[in-house]
């Protein structure tokens, strides 16, 4: 399944809008969604739809929250997300983290108990667009824990993910580095299993503790556990996000007395810094010009087209699928569909959308 990103985020915009009684924020959480599966991240994508609608129905994700400003200190922000919309939460205090940076050159963020904000790339873009360096330690309370700590065989805590993103430079685009502390998200191994292809190695393990390829062991008994990436050293990175993303911001680290079926929560420390205030931003982005000039010029493995900076194999993927369509895998499709029917779309309609 191929399908412009005009029609797929008028289709999903009205399932979400009816589903949700909120067409204001399905317009910004199709829009966020859409844009992950642009920028090939299809585990953050539309293919979460499901899982939204499954927590609105369940009460766990409140559609009509607003956020709520807890301590406001200098350059020092805490807001509750109450278990909103994440993508309406998320970009309304990365606005107020942005204003605050604006006044006193870095704004520390803390964001507690917001549902799902998805893909952090798109909240450290905001930052870098507005002319900010910012940094985004994420944790993930979710309804089970998915990620084995590095020597056990039970899963302890989620994907934690980590972003940094730098304004670009006059000669290269913006940096942007985001990324699970898994080797792979469970979006992935999701879309993985729902095309019944294998993961990558050093993705998972089963319920042994031994590694496996195939996605199975996340979705059918006896279940196992996705790895961190870079193996202790991934572990170090996803225990930093839910000491300094829950505990810090008071929503919490990952803890099984805070599972809670069908609740996807999502805290955040964001740090936002002007990168005019050292060595000036003329000299910062001048060094970062020749930093980048010289690390691509390593010449290319077997195989390998280019080296490339974080943040281009997403720009690669948006041209792609900006002229060509994104690509939908068929379960996740069936899924879309089906709620289009519960939500109350007339199949006449459906068409429409789609073409
Ligand atoms: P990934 O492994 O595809 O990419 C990670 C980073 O590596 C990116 O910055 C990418 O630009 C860079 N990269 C990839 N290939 C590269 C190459 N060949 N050369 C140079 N750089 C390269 O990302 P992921 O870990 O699968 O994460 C996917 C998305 O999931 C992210 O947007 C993340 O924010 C999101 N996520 C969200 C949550 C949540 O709870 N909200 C949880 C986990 C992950």
């Amino acid at each position: 399944m191929l399908i412009s990103a005009k029609r797929l985020t008028e289709f999903v915009e009205a399932i979400i809008s009816k589903g949700s009684g909120n067409p204001q924020a399905a317009a910004q959480v199709s829009r966020h969604l859409v844009e992950a599966n642009l920028c090939g991240h299809d585990s953050h994508g539309v293919g979460v739809i499901p899982l939204y609608l499954e927590a609105i129905q369940e009460g766990q994700l409140h559609t009509d929250a607003k956020l709520e400003v807890v301590q406001d200190k200098g350059p020092f922000l805490q807001v509750d997300g109450n278990r909103g919309f994440g993508q309406v939460i998320a970009r309304q205090a990365m606005e107020l983290a942005i204003e605050k940076a604006r006044t006193n050159h870095i704004a520390v963020l803390s964001l507690r108990n917001s549902f799902h904000i998805g893909r952090i790339g798109a909240w450290g873009t905001m930052a870098a667009e507005a002319g900010f360096i910012s940094m985004h330690y994420v944790n993930v309370l979710s309804p089970n824990s998915i990620v084995a700590p590095f020597g056990g065989t039970e899963a302890r805590f989620a994907t934690n993910p980590y972003c940094t993103a730098i304004p670009a430079t006059d000669r290269h685009p913006m940096f942007l580095f985001d990324m699970a502390t898994s080797t792979i998200a469970m979006g992935k191994a999701r879309v993985a299993y729902n095309k019944g292809v294998e993961v990558p190695d050093n993705s998972l393990v089963d319920h042994e503790g031994n590694p496996t390829n195939d996605p199975a062991v996340m979705f059918e008994e006896p279940i196992g556990a996705l790895q961190t990436m870079g193996l202790h050293k991934g572990f170090g990175m996803a225990l930093i996000c839910d000491i300094l993303a829950g505990s810090f911001s008071g929503g919490g680290a990952f803890l099984p007395e805070r599972i809670v079926p069908s609740r996807v929560v999502n805290n955040m420390l964001a740090i936002l810094i002007d990168p005019n205030v050292f060595g000036g931003a003329e000299n910062f982005f001048g060094d970062i010009d020749n930093y980048a000039d010289w690390v691509k010029s390593s010449p290319p493995a077997t195989g390998v087209d280019e080296v490339m900076f974080p943040g281009d194999p997403e720009r690669k993927s948006r041209a792609d699928r900006e002229a060509n369509g994104v690509p939908i895998d068929d379960n996740t499709w069936a899924q879309l569909l089906a709620w289009a029917e519960a939500v109350g779309i007339e199949d006449g309609e459906v068409s429409r959308m789609i073409g």
